[in-house]
């Protein structure tokens, strides 16, 4: 028998290795393996067995297996057969796949769940002659129902020896037992119970089971009880056996959402995120991968949890462009889902506030299911909103150019009445764009009717759609203003300001540099949660999963900032962080109101997001996206190129660009260009964009370019299917 393994070398190949007689009988599909690799040896997964003849003339050349780390499978079929489409779908290696669905703690060598001499009364029959100090230890570990080994020896200041001697007089049941180490061992969680669903919560609940096998996007504001509806869905998976992962982006990871799940699900629930150590990552994977863990929470690469039977999944805030992963492989985790759910028959639920585009038009098309949450579950109502449009605003007003006249008063008022004020400052793109101070415009590519991207390097101003590039013009185009400027706000100049105005206030700075410390971001929430300052003003870091009852007005200081950044998704990113921020207020008792800073006040994406109205937003935009043929009608993928040699770079991004081109009939290729940050690491990079109603001929066309002019060593290159960042 051979066999074909996956070894990560990012070679997009198997390798083949002849599997000794003894094995033949243990080995299975989806294994850990070590194998012989050149002079060393190497782990990989076995994708394929067959008999001696695949192998053809090679048979009696191979190397053989050398054994069989873990007997267990490390993926199923059903895993293995999402990898593989995954694979194909980005055009990576299934190995790099296969590398990115295991945490990497779970692979390391040596790494084993922990066994440790677990100590139980044992029921002592007899007369056992035991010490006064035997006795009281005795009793003690009956009190405590028992423990580990080095565990009462601490407790009860006993040694180990004396714990055996317990043992063998028939005291004691002692015996190695695995003890995993959760993230959650060491709360104290009190259970919860289901609440009685609303009318609307009880639909959404119906349609996770409707026959109808497609997914479901759930649309609910901030509030309407999303949450709720899918501890339901999640217990009535349990309850027929079945297991169920969660989806949630890492930043929204926080103690209270893990805590929602464990208290409904005790120790059924796995976490699995990027602050586990490594024996907690690799304990919980086991406990996943054993069946004990049912429900798994995580981030993106939770999608490959092991979980059998699996009956449903869950993605929720689908729209977070965090679940893209941004570096190889380039997967979309919210895609992946999908791509599970239909191979496993599990029902996958997108829940969001502010759907992406991509699964709103899969609902308008019917390829997903779609209901709707439109009021709030719990306490609080929807908070008042108001545009304040800065392009009316007297020069010389207090707060200078940052604060109008109407945010300062409110937030006076919350001063005054004891309640707490939310400033969300954001800085998304910063730096990317050129905007005129004075009437707020951009310098827009005339081809693409997209921001051009801001290029230190060069002075100059690149259209990342087309590739089109200009010098940046002394003047603005609209307004004839000289005082056009690719800077935005800091966070700093908005809080100098803001004390300047309110000297006596108690102000909590967050932003990169605030919280670049360990756990800085906690402190601040926690000391804002306990009042311990009156205004928290911050970067889009606060915009998510916050929850704070004494905060009654939010103020966003610049809505421009993310509209004009220069990407297409630019207004839907902004209805996303409107609609996000707006959610923070007002989610108790109190009634929250949302001042919006624009000088636009009249932008569809503005305008929506202050009367909640998604629909309309996402009508008006879907069309501009259509007629300007961008997704979700069409697929947009870029070519990364990178060399630290930057003449090599520039001549191959502008060879592969060409030949694309050539290649490709209904797709359109833009120019090499240098990427907006040309430079990092001494790496020069480069890019070309591509986009076409489908993949398939780009990933063949890449295919083929890439052999017959392959490229030289220096030169490393990564295709981002769909891609998500244009910058
Ligand atoms: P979402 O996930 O949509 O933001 P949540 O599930 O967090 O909403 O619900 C918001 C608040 O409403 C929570 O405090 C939750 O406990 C409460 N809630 C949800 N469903 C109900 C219900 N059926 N009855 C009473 N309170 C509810
Ligand atoms: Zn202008
Ligand atoms: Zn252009």
């Amino acid at each position: 028998m051979v066999c074909k393994v996956a070894i990560d070398l990012a070679l997009d190949r198997l390798f083949t290795y002849s599997v000794p007689g003894d094995m033949e009988k243990k080995l299975a599909i989806g294994q850990l393996l070590s194998v012989p690799f050149g002079r060393r040896t190497a782990q990989g997964f076995v994708l394929e067995l067959a008999g001696d003849e695949a192998a053809g003339d090679l048979a009696g050349k191979l190397k053989p297996v050398d054994r069989i780390l873990d007997e267990v499978p490390f993926f199923s079929p059903a895993l293995l057969e999402l990898a593989r489409r995954l694979a194909a779908y980005i055009a990576a290696p299934i190995e790099s796949v296969l590398k990115a669905a295991v945490p990497a703690a779970v692979l390391k060598p040596g790494a084993r769940p922990k066994e440790l001499l677990f100590i139980a009364p044992a029921l002592a029959t007899g007369e056992v002659k035991i010490t006064a100090r035997q006795q009281w230890i005795y009793d003690q570990i009956v009190r405590l129902g028992g423990g580990w080994m080095n565990q009462l020896c601490a407790e009860l200041d006993t040694t180990p020896a004396t714990l055996k001697l317990m043992g063998q007089k028939g005291l004691l049941q002692i015996a190695p037992r695995q003890k995993f180490r959760s993230p959650l061992m060491h709360k104290r969680i009190l259970p919860s119970k289901p609440l009685s669903l609303n009318p609307e919560q009880q639909r959404a609940l119906n349609r996770v089971f409707a026959p109808a096998k497609k997914p479901l996007l759930l649309h609910g504001i901030t509030g309407s009880g999303k949450t709720e509806v899918y501890l339901q869905a999640i217990a009535h998976v349990l309850a027929l056996g079945q297991g169920a992962i969660v989806m949630v982006p890492e930043i929204a990871l926080t103690p209270q959402t893990v805590q929602r799940f464990a208290s409904r699900f005790g120790d059924k629930v796995a976490v699995l995120h990027s602050a586990l150590s490594d024996g907690e990552r690799y304990d919980e994977w086991h406990r996943i991968r054993s069946g004990k863990a049912r429900v798994v929470v995580g981030p993106r690469s939770a999608v490959f949890a092991p979980v059998g039977k699996l009956g449903l999944i869950v993605v929720d805030e689908e729209h977070e462009q965090s679940y893209k992963q941004e570096d190889n492989p380039r997967y979309h985790a919210r895609d992946a889902a999908v791509l599970r759910g239909s191979i496993e028959g599990a029902k996958v639920v997108l829940g969001s506030a502010t759907p992406s585009l991509e699964s709103y038009r899969n609902a308008l098309t019917g390829k997903y299911d779609y209901v709707e949450l439109s009021g709030r579950a719990g306490p609080g109502t929807l908070p008042q909103v108001t545009r304040i449009d800065l392009n009316v605003r007297e020069d010389g007003e207090q707060g200078g150019s940052i604060y109008s006249r109407e945010l300062l008063e409110a937030v006076r008022d919350r001063l005054n009445r004891g309640e707490q004020t939310i400033l969300f400052l954001n800085r998304r793109g910063f730096s990317r764009s050129v905007t005129c101070e004075d009437c707020g415009g951009t310098v827009d590519c005339d081809k693409c009717d997209l921001p051009y991207t801001y290029h230190r390097a060069d002075e100059c101003l690149r259209c990342h759609l087309c590739g089109k590039w200009i010098p940046v013009p002394q003047t603005c185009p609209h307004c004839g203003s000289a005082r056009i400027t690719y800077k935005g706000i800091g966070t700093q100049r908005a809080e100098a300001a803001l004390s300047k105005c309110f000297p006596k206030a108690r102000i909590l700075r967050m932003d990169a540099d605030s919280t670049s410390r360990k756990n800085s971001h906690d402190d601040i929430l926690g000391a804002f949660r306990r009042h311990e300052a009156d205004i928290l003003l911050g970067t889009q870091m606060i915009a998510k999963g916050l929850d704070f009852p004494n905060v009654t007005l939010v103020g966003v200081l610049n809505a421009d900032q993310s509209l004009n950044m220069p990407d297409f998704r630019a207004a839907e990113r902004t209805f996303q962080l409107l609609a996000q921020v707006s959610g923070r207020a007002g989610r108790a008792e109190l009634p929250g109101e949302v001042i919006v800073q624009t000088r636009n006040p009249n932008h569809p994406a503005v305008k929506a997001a202050c009367f909640s109205d998604f629909k309309s937003f996402a009508r008006e935009e879907l069309k501009t996206r259509e007629e300007e043929g961008l997704p979700p009608y069409t697929h947009l993928s870029v070519v990364h190129l990178k060399s630290q040699d930057r003449e090599l770079a520039e001549r191959w991004a502008a060879c592969y660009a060409e030949a694309l081109a050539k290649a490709l009939k209904t797709s359109s290729v833009s120019e090499a260009m240098p990427s907006a940050i040309e430079r990092t690491d001494g790496w020069y990079r480069y890019q070309i964009t591509v986009s076409g109603p489908s993949i398939s001929p780009l990933i063949a066309a890449w295919k083929w370019i890439q052999s017959v002019r392959p490229a030289p060593k220096a030169l490393k290159t990564a295709l981002d299917v769909d891609a998500y960042n244009l910058i």
